[in-house]
């Protein structure tokens, strides 16, 4: 799943290699490497260049924490997702569609976290795009939050 939702993002490594970028992103996360080693390690096997290898380390570090993060909520029953927009974006290029989530999701339009939210005609996860940087809040109850970490979006149910 992961290397699927990913593929289409590193297309300066040959498409031979991606579960090992796979292998290797998961490994950078578990040591609380992340993107500098994780950049290091795709400058020593790939033939890419300094700033393309910053790039997809930023990237995919980001995208599997927010994977991960999801799969636990889901884990844990939470299935309710409210989009963020980050807010920090140089004028103009912001997605207008990913401000537009974010409003849809302030006047309380939820998506489900096993789906993506309907953004664009297709179904999206924050994060997935390159450089999108929104987030999430989710909606969950307590019973349902005392099965795993509690991250700093959460918004309790009454
Ligand atoms: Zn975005």
């Amino acid at each position: 799943m992961i290397v699927t939702e990913n593929v289409n993002l590193i297309k300066s490594i040959p498409s031979q290699y991606f579960l090992e970028v796979e292998r290797i992103v998961f490994e950078a996360i578990a040591n609380g490497n992340k993107i500098d080693e994780l950049k290091s390690e795709l400058l020593k096997r790939y033939a890419i260049t300094n700033r393309r290898a910053k790039l997809i380390a930023k990237d995919q570090i980001k995208k599997a924490t927010e994977m991960l993060e999801r799969r636990q909520l889901i884990d844990a029953g939470v299935t309710k997702g409210f989009w963020l927009h980050s807010g920090n974006y140089k004028p103009g290029r912001a997605r207008k569609s990913h401000v537009e989530a974010a409003q849809r999701a302030k006047r309380g339009e939820w998506y489900d976290l096993r789906k993506g939210m309907l953004i664009d005609g297709r179904f999206t996860h924050p994060k997935e795009l390159v450089n999108c940087n929104c987030t999430r809040k989710i909606y969950a109850e307590l019973r349902q939050l005392s099965r795993f970490a509690v991250d700093k979006n959460i918004r309790m149910a009454a």
